[in-house]
């Protein structure tokens, strides 16, 4: 891990540049896609900085497993519980903010 002054994510979480929050806690921050690709789509970030998530389930499973219950949260408020769980690992798959975030969509029957 290393906390990066010029993360967009970082900043977001430390409240330095606006967001629309939809749930936080101590470790973690999730707030709303400025870009929706479904009716609801949250992003759910630790407040530590993680570059993706394969870093974060070797440094801290914990935290994994606990955005996974925050999906699950967002996702009983918006849609009976059903949602899709996006981790982009890496630019070469379509990362392109590297803080560790999950894609939460949800709101609506999504196409594949
Ligand atoms: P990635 O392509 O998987 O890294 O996802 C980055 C996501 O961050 C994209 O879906 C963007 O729409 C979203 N995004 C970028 N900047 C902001 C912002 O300032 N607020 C909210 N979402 C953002």
């Amino acid at each position: 891990m290393s906390a990066s002054d010029d993360c967009l994510f970082c900043a977001i979480a430390a409240g330095q540049i606006p967001s629309e929050t939809v749930y936080e806690d101590e470790t973690t921050y999730a707030f709303k896609d400025i870009n929706p690709k479904a009716k609801v789509h949250v992003l759910i970030i630790p407040r530590k900085h993680y570059a993706n998530v394969a870093e974060l389930a070797k440094d801290d499973p914990a935290q994994l497993v606990h955005m996974v219950a925050v999906a699950q949260g967002i996702a009983d408020k918006a849609f009976h519980g059903e949602f899709r769980l996006e981790f982009n690992t890496g630019h070469d798959a379509g990362q392109s903010v590297f803080h560790v975030h999950a894609h939460v969509l949800t709101g609506e029957v999504l196409s594949e």
